[in-house]
C-alpha cells in the first residue's frame, strides 16, 4: 500500500517544466469560486507517509467542543446521545455543528446513534436553511482530530454565488467576523426550529 505517493511523487517529477518536484495545479484553480488565482499559486511539496498515524486526540479538558457542551449561549439543542452546538465566532451568517453529548467519534456510534445523528443533520440543515438571508447549507464531516464527533453545518449568504460549495470554509478564513448579537439572535431562532421539530 505504499504505491500511492510514489506514484504521487513521480507525477509531480514528471510535470512538464516541473516546480521543484511539486504537483501542478488542478482544474479547481480555473473555477469561479476558487478564492485564489493562478499566477503565483504552487502546491506544497508532498510529505512522506505517517504510519503509524500518530494518536492526535485531545483530552475532554483541552476539547473545544466539550467547552462548548457547557456553555447554554452556545448549545442549540440537546438530544439523546448527540447535541447541536455552534462556534464562539465565525465570518459566516450562520455555523453549526452536531456533535456527540460526550467525548467520543463517530467510530464509536452504533445504529441507534447513526439514526439520530440522520435526523439532527437533517433537523438542523431545515433551520439553517429556513434564516433569513442564507442562500445555501453546506454539510460536512472533516473530523479535525480532537477526537470528538462533530458535523459541521456552514450558511452561505444569499445572492453570494461566488462562495458556493466546497470552498466555503476558505472564503470564510478571510472574511470579517460576523457581529456576535447577529449570530446570538439566529442561535435563538435554530433553537426554536429544532425544539419544534423535535415535537412534531
Ligand atoms: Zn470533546
Amino acid at each position: 500500500m505504499r504505491e500511492f505517493l510514489t506514484q504521487a511523487q513521480a507525477a509531480a517529477d514528471s510535470t512538464t517544466g516541473g516546480d521543484g518536484g511539486r504537483l501542478p495545479l488542478g482544474g479547481m484553480v480555473d473555477w469561479e469560486v476558487f478564492p485564489f488565482e493562478r499566477e503565483g499559486l504552487r502546491s506544497r511539496p508532498l510529505v512522506d507517509y505517517a504510519v503509524p498515524e500518530p494518536d492526535r486526540r485531545k483530552a475532554p479538558e483541552d476539547c473545544k467542543t466539550c467547552t462548548a457542551l457547557g456553555r447554554d449561549d452556545l448549545v442549540l439543542h440537546t438530544g439523546e446521545r448527540l447535541a447541536v452546538i455552534r462556534p464562539g465566532g465565525t465570518s459566516l451568517p450562520f455555523v453549526a455543528n452536531v456533535v456527540s453529548r460526550t467525548h467520543e467519534v463517530l467510530d464509536d456510534l452504533g445504529d441507534d446513534g447513526h439514526v439520530e445523528l440522520g435526523r439532527l443533520i437533517g433537523r438542523t440543515y431545515a433551520a439553517l436553511r429556513a434564516l433569513d438571508g442564507v442562500g445555501n447549507v453546506h454539510v460536512n464531516k472533516w473530523e479535525n482530530g480532537t477526537g470528538h464527533l462533530s458535523v459541521t453545518l456552514l450558511a452561505r449568504p444569499l445572492g453570494v454565488l461566488q462562495l458556493r460549495g466546497s470552498n466555503l470554509p476558505v472564503w470564510a478564513d478571510m472574511l470579517p467576523a460576523t457581529p456576535p448579537e447577529e449570530l446570538a439572535a439566529r442561535a435563538d431562532v435554530v433553537r426554536a426550529a429544532l425544539a419544534r421539530s423535535v415535537v412534531e
